[in-house]
This record gives structure tokens, sequence and C-alpha cells, in this order.
């Protein structure tokens, strides 16, 4: 689940960027995506959706 957020100073976790618009999406485990990373981890199948979450929060921590 993400929730829309619009703050132009968090930026994604996953490309790094941040969204000119403010445009930022939160999940429950607290990633952090873009509106483009947001489309693309939800094309990906559950599993890897999981592992690719699993993988930021790594990084977070
Ligand atoms: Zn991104």
């Amino acid at each position: 689940m993400y929730e829309k957020l619009m703050d132009k100073t968090i930026q994604c976790d996953l490309c790094g960027e941040k969204n000119p618009e403010g445009e930022i999406y939160k999940s429950d485990d607290m990633i952090y995506l873009c509106p483009e990373c947001l489309r693309k981890i939800e094309a990906v199948p559950q599993s890897v959706r999981e592992s690719m979450e699993r993988f930021l929060l790594g990084n977070v921590l």
C-alpha cells in the first residue's frame, strides 16, 4: 500500500531523484518512491516487488 504525499524535499529510495512536482509515494514500510518508480514496482510480480522492497529497506536501515 502506497500513500501519496506532496513533499519536494523527499527523494525516491529507488532512483534517488526528487519529483519536480513533489509527488512522492510512501509505503507502509517507509519506502519512498517517485511516481515513475512506483509504476515500475507495480508492474512487476508480487514476489519480485517484495524482494525489491526488502532490498530498499536494507539500504535504508
Ligand atoms: Zn524513483
